[in-house]
């Protein structure tokens, strides 16, 4: 016999493969119960239900931290076979379920607080409530800041024009790093074209120091959003 593995794995490939998708649908999940929430602060600003998705959205944040835990512990058994080949196929699901195990007992509630998809939500939902939440009394609605005089006015537009386009934004994404924000076609056509030209990516915000805008750092505005069209609402 050569010392060439006899077991194939490719099935557990096919597994892992479901199993990533299946994240991503975590991640839809956690993008939709974000807008939910984020509709309760815009429409009715009931703080007892906004905590009631922030459950939900910590519940997700389990389930991903659990499937991430089983997906390494698969990647790690694999790993460990084609190092040994061993001429008897091993107990693949206890090899799994041991590592899987190991790995959940270290488990702590400040993971779940991590969760990048729970940090942006927290974040956003502050944002929110600076922005629309305290106005839920009035009869009029969600209104924008103080828009009273003609500098505030001038500010809030500001904010809503994109560094590249000089337009005002219609998908805003915010660049993690730097906070900056641009319209999200916009971005994404400046990033490939500098790339294509084998030049820094710099963020094309003025007087910004990042000089390397990736694609994976941004994230759309959600917040930014609502306001761009409340405001374009209150002034029709
Ligand atoms: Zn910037």
């Amino acid at each position: 016999m050569s010392g060439r593995p006899l077991i194939s794995l490719s099935g557990v490939d096919s597994c892992l493969t479901s199993l990533k998708t299946c994240k991503t649908y975590i991640n839809t999940g956690m993008d939709v119960t974000t807008n939910v929430a984020l509709d309760l602060v815009e429409y009715h600003n009931d703080l007892e239900e906004i905590n009631t998705v922030e459950e939900v959205m910590l519940e997700y944040a389990v389930m991903n931290r659990e499937l991430s835990h089983y997906m390494k512990a698969v990647e790690d058994t694999v790993k460990q076979i084609k190092q040994d080949k061993p001429e008897i196929v091993p107990d693949l699901k206890h090899l799994v379920m041991e590592r899987f195990r190991n790995l959940e007992s270290k488990n702590c509630n400040a993971d779940l607080q991590r969760n990048e998809k729970v940090v942006l939500f927290k974040e956003q939902i502050k944002r929110m409530k600076a922005q629309f939440g305290i106005q839920s009394d009035t009869e009029e609605g969600p209104v924008l800041e103080q828009v009273d005089d003609d500098i505030a006015v001038t500010q809030s537009q500001r904010k809503f024009i994109c560094p590249i386009t000089q337009e005002e934004m219609k998908k805003p994404v915010r660049n993690k790093i730097c906070g900056h924000t641009y319209e999200e076609e916009a971005i994404l056509e400046h990033i490939r074209r500098r790339q294509q030209q084998k030049k820094k990516v710099k963020c094309p915000q003025v007087g910004c120091n990042n000089k390397e805008v990736r694609k994976g750092d941004l994230v759309l505005d959600e917040v930014l959003k609502r306001m761009i069209d409340v405001w374009n609402k209150q002034s029709q």
